[in-house]
């Protein structure tokens, strides 16, 4: 029996090597070099569309902690990013013809992947899937994608806010309410006065900003305004609009400000909060600067920045089981930055489990979940229990793990321990997948 994947970038060519690995036969669908994307250039698989960098190798970041994961897993990708790293500090980068020619030629040498260079226009009817198609799927696809997702669902934008994390934030002036206390102490609440909001939205105008691409300029007629755009449209626009303040007076002077910023919940452990109605064109050192001019976020330190790019991607928690597969059609899996995840360590890492789940499923069984702890149940934690009322596409990060009991730690001391928790909590899972693979 084959498995049938859509996509030959990241995810796909990881899927299709977990798939192989498991004993099964792929067809592997790839439109290139018969047709491209606005970002593909090259005729190889798993191309890197920008830069070169995996990111940070050590294990503060928590990237750096999923890519140890695929290591100690068998993946692909990071073989061929270990044979092809350059030198690049903390980070891993590698040079990026070799990386795409290195899984090109593991993906031609494998007799179980057959490479199928076609678009593919339709979603299978019947027949496991994966569909890995990318973030700039093609438009046909794209097509047929909405009417299983509903246009609901599927996105073709990323208006993206900043996200921080929530120890950061000074809580000698920020405080948690609702407005008109509707809904408890859902929101962290940071106060503006007169001048410090005149002065904020004249930084705003004034800044540098990211040039946007002509087919982007679609984003201001679907309501997902760059907080800068509505700065520039009157100085009282933002007072009136996302930072209006009405229901909102601050505990320590028992009036109302001039303007709020609102901070909402933005991950399961309350670790991570975005700064809402904040999504932004500005260049990420502008972003740093400004949203640190707001009260009670001097220090902050930010998991995400804010960004508005085309990026075509699911609701995942709303469409995908907690194995990736769409609720409404069981057959078909989703992988790669289309299943609502954000780079490409991200990308290849949902391959991985995409291709493992796909594979379980032809062979009528379940794969348990990797644990919560590791950055593998990290990563589909949030693909299926993010709120999807405000999904978006997002980093591995360590406000995404569940938090540590006990103990207080310094920050990178925390870091350091959830990586510890996690590599210690992998074998449980992976040994069990590695054992099963030797039995066959
Ligand atoms: P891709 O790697 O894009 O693979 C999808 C493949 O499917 C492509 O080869 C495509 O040709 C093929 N395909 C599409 N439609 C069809 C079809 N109908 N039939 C057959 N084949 C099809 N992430 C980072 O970490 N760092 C970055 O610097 C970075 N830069 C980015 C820049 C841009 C412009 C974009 C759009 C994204 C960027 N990303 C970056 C995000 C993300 O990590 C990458 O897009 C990553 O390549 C996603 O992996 P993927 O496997 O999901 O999709």
């Amino acid at each position: 029996m084959d498995i049938t994947i859509i996509g030959a970038g990241l995810a796909g060519c990881e899927a299709a090597w977990q798939a192989t690995q498991e004993g099964f036969q792929v067809k592997l669908y790839e439109m290139k070099p018969l047709q491209y994307s606005p970002a593909h250039k090259s005729e190889d698989l798993a191309e890197l569309v920008c830069s070169n960098s995996l990111r940070g190798a050590g294990m503060n970041n928590a990237v750096g902690c999923l890519k140890e994961e695929l290591r100690r897993s068998g993946s692909l990708f990071i073989e061929a990013a270990d044979a092809t790293a350059v030198p690049a500090g903390g980070a891993l980068a590698v040079d990026r013809a070799e990386f795409s020619a290195y899984i090109s030629a593991k993906i031609a040498a494998n007799p179980n992947i057959q490479l199928i260079r076609e678009e593919v226009t339709s979603l299978p009817e019947t027949g496991v899937t994966i569909l890995a198609s990318g973030p700039l799927t093609s438009p046909t696809l794209s097509s047929e994608l909405e009417k299983l997702t509903g246009s609901e669902h599927l996105y073709f934008y990323d208006a993206i806010a900043p996200v921080v994390e929530a120890d950061s934030i000074d809580f000698n002036i920020a405080w948690r309410a609702s407005r008109y206390d509707k809904g408890g102490d859902d929101y962290i609440n940071c106060p503006l006065n007169e001048e410090q909001y005149f002065n904020f939205v004249q930084e705003l105008v004034d800044a540098d900003k990211v040039a946007g691409r002509e087919f982007e300029k679609l984003i201001h007629f679907e309501g997902c305004m760059p907080i800068e755009e509505m700065a520039s449209r009157g100085a009282q626009t933002l007072s009136f609009g996302p930072m209006k303040p009405v229901g909102l007076p601050d505990p320590k002077s028992g009036k109302i400000p001039y303007a709020v910023l609102q901070l909402r919940q933005d991950n399961r452990h309350a670790t991570l909060f975005n700064l809402v109605g904040f999504q932004t064109r500005l260049t990420y050192p502008e972003q740093k600067r400004i949203f640190r001019s707001i009260p009670g976020l001097e220090q902050v330190r930010f998991a995400r920045l804010g960004s508005m790019h085309r990026n075509t991607f699911i609701n995942a928690p709303a469409c995908l089981t907690d194995s990736l597969q769409f609720r409404a059609a069981p057959h078909i899996y989703a992988a790669g930055q289309l299943s609502g995840v954000e780079g490409y360590v991200e990308s290849a890492a949902c391959g991985f489990l995409a291709g493992l789940f796909a594979a379980y499923h032809l062979r009528g069984e379940r794969l348990p979940s990797p644990p919560a702890e590791t950055a593998f149940g990290a990563l589909l934690g949030h693909l299926s229990a993010a709120d999807s009322s405000e999904f978006q596409p997002m980093n591995i990060n360590y406000g995404l793990f569940p938090p540590l009991e006990g103990r207080k730690m310094k920050r990178a001391d925390r870091r350091l321990a959830m990586a510890e928790r996690a590599l210690a909590a992998l074998p449980q899972w992976w040994e069990n997948v590695a054992s099963r693979r030797e039995e066959r």
